[in-house]
């Protein structure tokens, strides 16, 4: 059994169900859980962290992400181009996939979610390369081995150029294919206990590279299951016009048509919605991953994200892909969220404290969780503590809403995931960044650098 306690915490912002922020506490966990939280604990306990100055929070849960995209950032031909043209391009890239540039993006994607106080994360992997076997379960092996609470999910792209959709063929799979790798990656790794480190979602990319027999079949498949269902949905024009003229019918009518809608959906953007489309994400309790800054930087829109919760969805927020955001810090993308939400519904609609709310208990419920994304006894010792005595927060009167309206490099101080430290004093004890940028370096040079 091991202990970590953490003494005099400046601010404890639990995110439990009363909001509850308190001052001057301590957290004790034993292994993988919270056993205590409040003033003077005593304790025998095996590390002590100072939390004297520090913030803590629920560890981030991130709900959209593409790892294997952290290889991809940045490219000159693509940093000023919109969704469809970036995605054509960068098919072509991605095809050549391999188990080292997979196991490195991993490694960079959950380095970076770390750091920036993310303990949970989902990520949507949906290459499949025809040459290469099984680079997804190099994604999850490594992610595992690193420690993050993990919801890899099994994607898949099974309409291509040829059938009316985007991807080229040499990233398309059949549909037997795909579901029979869902059941493999399930039985393999799929866990339905609380506290569990990995749950297999299933996720078809997206209405414009997907066939609807796999849409239909797929959610049929993770209902027996019981398992989440993840697409993209609703991101661009571009695509509501792919939807209209193949479909006859809005992307959120699409889903209602092939049986995709739900608490246990979640979809990616929802940036153009109508307000009956709103209204059927809002009655069926369906569930959305924002990913502000992937939306800002393609020039997609602005969700409408506190209409969607006065509707009744459940929003969360993801970082979205590196090649497109192209970070993986959840801190970030929180003061994102808020900003961007005053800009498409007024500055009151998004208060500091919302913004927090659904990074940390909005993600656990879009995951189907109720056993992270708080700070309270008996939920899981996933903890972000931040550092309050900086230049950035001098002269600051609220705390808590300092870390997103101030702050210089959005970066935890302290992050504790499933009960073990991940990052001291900024630093990552997971491996050595320097080893691991270069490693990328390498693989990016190999495999990246001949195909731009
Ligand atoms: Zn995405």
């Amino acid at each position: 059994m091991s202990n970590i306690l953490i003494k005099n915490i400046s601010l404890c912002a639990c995110m439990d169900d009363g909001a509850s922020e308190l001052k001057d506490c301590d957290i004790l966990t034993e292994d993988n859980r919270i056993k205590k939280i409040g003033v003077g604990i005593k304790a025998d306990a095996d590390t002590v962290i100072d939390g004297k100055n520090k913030i803590a929070l629920p560890g981030f849960v991130n709900t959209h992400h593409h790892f294997y995209q952290t290889m991809t950032r940045a490219l000159p031909r693509v940093t000023d181009a919109k969704l469809f043209d970036w995605l054509i391009y960068l098919y072509r890239i991605w095809e050549h996939l391999s188990p080292e540039w997979v196991e490195v993006s991993t490694k960079l994607a959950v380095g970076e979610l770390f750091l920036s106080g993310c303990t949970t994360s989902l990520d949507h992997y949906y290459v499949f390369p025809q040459r290469t076997e099984n680079l997804i379960d190099v994604e999850i092996d490594t992610a595992r081995k690193l420690g993050l609470r993990f919801h890899p999910t099994r994607g898949s792209m099974s309409l291509s150029v040829k059938d009316g959709g985007l991807p080229p063929d040499s990233v398309v799979q059949k549909d037997e294919e795909i579901l029979k790798d869902t059941e493999r990656l399930l039985k393999k790794y799929h866990d339905y206990q609380d506290f569990a480190m990995t749950r297999i979602v299933n996720a078809p990319c997206s209405p414009f590279s997907v066939s609807t027999g796999i849409m239909k079949e797929s959610i049929l498949f993770a209902r027996k299951h019981r398992i989440l269902s993840h697409t993209h949905l609703a991101e661009t024009i571009d695509e509501e016009e792919f939807c209209k003229e193949k479909f006859g019918a809005t992307p959120v009518k699409y889903m209602e048509q092939v049986g995709w809608l739900g608490k246990d959906v979640l979809f990616a953007h929802c940036v153009h919605l109508s307000k009956d489309d709103m209204k059927l994400l809002g009655g069926t309790g369906s569930c959305v991953a924002h990913c502000p800054t992937s939306n800002l930087r393609l020039g997609s829109g602005i969700a409408p994200i506190r209409t969607l919760m006065e509707n009744g969805a459940t929003v969360s927020i993801g970082v979205d892909g590196s090649a497109s955001n192209d970070s993986s810090n959840m801190l970030l993308e929180v003061r994102n969220a808020m900003l961007v939400a005053r800009v498409r519904t007024g500055v009151e609609s998004m208060p500091a404290r919302d913004a927090f709310y659904m990074a940390t208990r909005g993600g656990a419920k879009a995951l189907g969780r109720n056993d992270i994304g708080e700070l309270s006894e008996g939920k899981a010792a996933d903890i972000a503590l931040y550092e309050g005595r900086d230049i950035a927060f001098g002269g600051t009167g609220d705390a808590l809403a300092a870390l997103l309206f101030c702050g210089r490099d959005f970066t935890a101080s302290d992050v504790i995931c499933n009960g073990k430290i991940v990052v001291k004093n900024k630093q990552l004890q997971i491996f050595d960044e320097k080893e691991i940028f270069d490693e990328a370096g390498k693989i990016f040079r190999r495999d990246i650098a001949p195909n731009l």
